[in-house]
């Protein structure tokens, strides 16, 4: 962890969907070009926290800060709600890709249309970051003419268009067959050598491991632990956070 100032600031945040409270009480600083592994059993909060981070979901209480912006309700403005959405992007587990535009097209759609970048700028940006992901080839093929991890790889090049601060990921590899996951989490490992700033929900300890400087471990709507991967893997305090690592049978050595 570095020792700038935070681009994410959670402090006491509480989320609830009705009578039901997902999280109680997330407390975590992360600072620029952290890439963090967030990892925990199914339903306890960990997509309603990243989901925040970008304001697809309101802040019940609690304070939430990204990238200098306050997230409560009575903080936010459109505008900085924009702001929000132009410096933080997210990959999706399903991709959500338009399926009735070509890869390009999905590229160069919301550089538009949010950031009101030209055509011609969208075009050379979208080519740019295509060639990144390894799929200039495919710039013209329809999302149903590709693999799942050449999808994915789509939807990381359709984010980095944004020129983003933050890119957030939501298992971005638990919806593909098994040889295709090392294809998308290369990717993701070149974004984070490179410096970007990722918090990634996942299953792949591996990656959270080899790749994330930073591990949150969820548990029931808090971060249970948190630490080096180092740290959180090979010394676990928690007792649930041990349970957890030997149920997705993560070698603790
Ligand atoms: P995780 O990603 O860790 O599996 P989630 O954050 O998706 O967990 O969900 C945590 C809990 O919140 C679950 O009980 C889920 O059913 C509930 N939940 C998530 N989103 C909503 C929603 N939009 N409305 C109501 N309940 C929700
Ligand atoms: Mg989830």
């Amino acid at each position: 962890m570095s020792q700038s100032s935070p681009v994410i600031i959670s402090d006491n945040l509480h989320k609830s969907f009705g009578d039901l409270e997902v999280l109680k009480g997330v407390n975590v600083e992360l600072h620029k070009g952290d890439v963090v592994s967030v990892i925990g059993p199914s339903g306890c909060g960990k997509t309603t926290f990243i989901r925040c981070l970008n304001r697809l979901e309101s802040v019940t209480s609690g304070k939430l800060e990204v990238m200098g912006i306050e997230m409560s309700d009575h903080k936010l403005t459109e505008k900085s709600l924009r702001k929000l959405r132009s410096k933080v992007s997210m990959v999706f587990q399903h991709f959500n890709l338009f399926p009735h535009l070509t890869v390009l097209e999905n590229l160069m759609l919301a550089p538009q249309k949010v950031l009101k970048k030209t055509l011609t700028e969208s075009k050379e940006k979208a080519h740019h970051y295509l060639d990144k992901v390894g799929l200039s080839a495919k710039a013209n093929f329809y999302p149903e003419q590709l693999s799942g991890g050449q999808k994915q790889r789509v939807a990381i090049a359709r984010s980095l268009c944004m020129q983003p601060e933050i890119i957030l990921f939501d298992e971005p590899t638990s919806a593909l067959d098994p040889e295709l996951v090392g294809e998308v989490l290369s990717t993701m490992k070149q974004l984070a050598e490179e410096g970007m700033t990722m918090v990634v929900v996942t299953h792949e300890m591996q990656f959270a491991r080899e790749v994330s400087n930073v591990v949150l471990f969820f548990h029931q709507g808090i971060i249970e632990e948190k630490g080096k991967p180092e740290d959180v893997f090979s010394n676990p305090n928690s007792d649930r956070l041990k349970a957890f690592l030997k149920r997705s049978n993560t070698p603790v050595y």
